[in-house]
């Protein structure tokens, strides 16, 4: 794996509708291969893989994490913060944090909640500041982003720790597939899609796949499992254990069709599966496979450990193997495999 570019992409800061330095990174690497972009009206970036006069196939991964938003100074010099995406409880005490300013410059504090029971509420960002004037002195205004500061690491035995994997992985994955395949002759037409704004609601997935209008959509994203060293039966997102394939959210259930088709793909090149299933939550393929008159969506993507919160925990073999059967997948990819998708007599 190339981990100089995960951290590129872990140590970005982007949450929900500001994701610029995600989207630098992306277009920075279109740009090295010449490729054309092209923009929703959210900020989602759609790149053009390669072209084809057959069937078009959007592989998505989002480009926002969880996080935080400046929303007011108080007169002590705290800042008050609201969560920006589904940030855990417990990830919002004590937590090391940067703020972003409006000029960019970054800023580093302490990030605190008061629990009362399983709710965390009245966060509060510390700066070391002890007046309104010395936050705004130094730049903070409401409004500002507030990201976890983590730095992406790497731990034994090919494994990986940094923040906002969720879904950065899939972002990571969309580069390494541009970088693979992007002199490679297709049969169909590929649009890799960094979506916005998915941890507020699935906007990016939905606004891009209506501009693309695709004929298939590849998700790419992570999940992780309640208790972190289970390794029983009910454990489908086990790091280490291959890609996830999601039969089931809350917001879409995979084509039976679509599922063989990956199962098959995957059996012919050796890589293990993990079927999975969301009780909760759900992913951009609840709202692309929505979008004009349905599209056939599927969602993967390899596990973490621990999510939502400061950092999480990946495999390197993981994200390895979810590229390799992203490459077979689209290698055969046809018209074909579009039209047996969606024909319904049989
Ligand atoms: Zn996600």
């Amino acid at each position: 794996m190339d981990f100089a570019l995960l951290k590129a992409l872990s140590e970005a800061d982007a949450i929900a509708a500001s994701e610029q330095e995600v989207r630098d990174i992306l277009l920075a690497e279109a740009d090295r291969f010449g490729k054309e972009v092209q923009f929703d009206g959210l900020g989602s970036v759609l790149i053009r893989l390669n072209e084809s006069h057959g069937p078009k196939i959007m592989v998505c991964a989002h480009m926002d994490e969880v996080g935080f938003m400046v929303r007011s100074i108080s007169s002590s010099g705290a800042i008050d913060a609201i969560p920006i995406g589904n940030v855990r409880m417990a990830a919002r005490e004590l937590q090391p944090v940067r703020i972003t300013t409006r000029s960019g410059k970054k800023i580093n504090g302490l990030l605190d909640g008061e629990r009362q029971a399983s709710d965390v509420s009245k966060l509060r960002v510390d700066i070391g500041a002890r007046s309104a004037e010395e936050v705004t002195d130094a730049g903070v205004e409401p409004g500002d982003r507030i990201a976890f500061a983590t730095p992406c690491s790497e731990l034994p035995h090919k494994r990986v720790m940094g923040k906002a994997f969720d879904d950065r992985l899939g972002c990571y994955l969309l580069v390494t597939l541009l970088r693979e395949l992007h002199q490679t002759p297709l049969d169909a037409e590929v649009w890799l899609v960094a979506s916005s704004s998915e941890e507020v609601g699935l906007r990016g997935g939905q606004t891009a796949a209506r501009k693309l209008n695709p004929d298939l959509a590849i998700v790419l994203d992570t999940a992780c499992w309640a208790k972190n060293f289970d390794y029983g039966s009910d454990n489908h997102r086990q790091i280490g254990n291959g890609p996830m394939l999601v039969m089931y959210d809350k917001t879409l259930i995979a084509p039976p069709r679509l599922v063989e088709w990956v199962e098959e793909t995957a059996g012919q090149n050796a890589i293990p599966l993990q079927r999975d299933m969301f009780s909760n939550g759900g992913t951009d393929g609840g709202a692309i496979h929505l979008s004009g008159n349905g599209i056939p969506t599927v969602v993967l993507g390899p596990p973490t450990r621990h999510g939502h919160c400061a950092a999480s925990i990946a495999d390197a073999d993981d994200i390895d193997l979810t590229h390799l059967l992203l490459v077979a997948l689209l290698k055969r990819s046809n018209a074909n495999t579009v039209s047996h998708l969606t024909d319904f007599r049989c």
